[in-house]
């Protein structure tokens, strides 16, 4: 088995050294033609900037992306100064320099990758699959008999802040900083998904395609991991097929083949404010001009978000969406798990954790209050602020800094759920609802209990478990993502996620001190 697993580990880090140096690979020429199919297809309306192309990058060879992005990007300030001088506002390219040159780089791309798609994909997709399955599967079932089994976690420099840990750390934050800010640089990438790219949208692979893609393999492959650690576990088996469900479908398939049909692209799960931009008036106004299906996608978001997931969470607490539907929780519900254990359980953490969430529950409210008053009311400014200037700070900071670099590439310093514990705007919503007007509770038999701590260990949300349930008292908490883990881990039996009335669901109980009561009172009473 160790041998079958070592194989694994080789192939897995194979795949991804020549992933990793697919950047620095091939050549970039851009030919008259390709110019002017960019130039048509992105409606660029500077001639400046065309003709500054035409002179000094045009049927030169460039052998990496970087020079080859810089000269695009220099070509573009030079046009954007002069036209700012004349006032020329509609010939300025707004676009952000790097996804603007992501086209051009595109196009222009050749060499060995480009014109060995499948052979590259692979070396890359398929050694990093059949590497990590060899890996993983010997790994789970060598630990013995169904039932988790979680022995050494803390001296594995994996996943006890080590030094593989802080390496995963950096390999993560640099592939997402990658992603949102520099596309024109990994193009090599996209092109090894263009051939399913184009089976499904008819389109050339963007970065999020790639983005969408990878993010179902990487969930498919520690899905197995699930299934089998967690083999005794019914509950958790039809959970991890549930978020695999509805990532690949829903978050992956319908938006691609809605877009081979000429519709918007939409995830029809993503509700606001996780969606933060539905309301954005590009948005609304793709929406409006789609005919039939963009009115009813217009209808159904705010139905989801005002009818559909408060009702929702009413009966079954937030777990509906954050464990059985979420593509961010079902993310760390899989390649997050072996780093669950790391989330911060104290008190000045869950207190530092209220206010972030809220503040970004508040401030995605604000920020959609001023869009849709300058929709509505056609100004760009409202109350002095430019409504563009908001959008792109949240966009930034929130959208992209929070969700995507910190989100993900933190898993293994600050464990699986970052970003749904301090950040998500939706989980603070559902949040609100699940502590106030819910159904959902875990109840604990607290005299079972034998306070190995396992439960609050493996709680991902922070939540100190073992504090509720040595008092037999029901865990109500606003943050808990109803994993059942917690449950899972238990070797007593001591905890149970249910749906119940709610009279009686919040029973806290307070531990008697001394000082609080004088006890003899209590003696003479009886
Ligand atoms: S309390 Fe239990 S069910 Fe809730 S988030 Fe923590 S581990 Fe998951
Ligand atoms: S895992 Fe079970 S027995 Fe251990 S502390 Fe938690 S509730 Fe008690």
């Amino acid at each position: 088995m160790k041998y079958l697993q070592n194989i694994g580990l080789a192939l897995f880090l194979l795949g991804l050294t020549i992933f990793t140096s697919l950047i620095i690979l091939g050549n970039y020429k851009l030919t008259p033609v390709v110019l002017d199919k960019v130039v048509k297809n992105k409606a660029i309306k500077s001639e400046l900037f065309i003709e500054i192309v035409n002179n000094k990058i045009v049927n030169e060879t460039f052998n990496e992306p970087f020079s080859f992005s810089a000269e695009i990007i220099s070509a573009m300030e030079v046009a954007n100064n002069a036209h700012k001088q004349n006032s020329e506002w509609n010939k300025i390219i707004w676009d952000k320099p790097n996804s603007f040159t992501y086209v051009f780089v595109k196009q222009a791309g050749q060499g060995i990758v480009k014109e060995n798609k499948r052979l590259f994909w692979w070396l890359t997709f398929g050694l990093g699959i059949l590497g990590a399955l060899l890996y993983i599967i010997p790994n789970v079932i060598v630990k013995g008999p169904p039932g988790v089994k979680n022995n050494g976690i803390w001296f594995n420099a994996a996943t006890n802040r080590g030094w593989i840990g802080w390496f995963v750390f950096v390999f993560l934050v640099g592939f997402y900083l990658l992603l949102y800010f520099c596309p024109n640089y990994i193009v090599n990438w996209t092109y090894l998904v263009d051939p399913i790219s184009e089976l499904l949208s008819g389109n050339l692979a963007s970065q999020w395609f790639l983005y969408g893609f990878l993010y179902c393999v990487v969930m498919s492959v520690m899905a197995l991991r699930m299934y089998i650690k967690y083999r005794h576990n019914k509950y958790q088996i039809l959970r991890t097929s549930s978020v695999l469900f509805f990532q690949i479908v829903f978050a992956f398939l319908i938006p691609e083949i809605l877009v081979r049909f000429e519709k918007p692209w939409y995830d029809f799960k993503n509700a606001f404010p996780l969606d933060y931009d539905f309301f954005f008036s590009w948005n609304l106004d793709q929406l409006i001009a789609s005919g039939g299906l963009g009115l009813f996608i217009l209808v159904w978001g705010i139905l989801l978000t005002l009818i559909i997931v408060p009702v929702m969470v009413y009966f079954f607490g937030k777990r509906w969406y954050c464990s059985w539907v979420c593509g961010c929780g079902g993310l760390a519900e899989t390649l997050g798990d072996p780093y669950r254990h790391l989330s911060d359980k104290s008190l000045k953490v869950w207190k530092i954790e209220r206010w972030m969430v809220h503040g970004v529950l508040i401030a995605a409210l604000i920020m959609t209050g001023f869009t849709l008053y300058s929709y509505f009311s056609g100004v760009a400014t409202v109350l002095g602020i430019k409504v563009q200037t908001i959008q792109d700070i949240y966009g930034f900071l929130i959208g992209a800094i929070f969700a995507g670099v910190i989100g993900t590439g933190f898993y293994p310093i600050f464990g699986n759920r970052v970003w749904c514990r301090f950040g998500c705007p939706l989980a603070a919503y559902l949040g609100i609802v699940q502590r106030f007007k819910s159904r959902f509770r875990i109840t604990t038999n607290g005299g079972q209990c034998i306070s190995c701590g396992n439960c609050s260990t493996y709680c991902e949300q922070g939540i100190d478990v073992r504090a509720y349930a040595q008092k037999g008292e029901n865990i109500v908490r606003a943050s808990c993502v109803g994993c059942g883990i917690c449950s899972a881990v238990c070797p007593r039996g001591v905890l149970k996620l249910e749906n119940g009335p709610e009279k009686g669901r919040i029973n806290s109980t307070e531990i008697l001190l001394g000082n609080d009561i004088n006890l003899m009172d209590l003696v003479n009473q009886k």
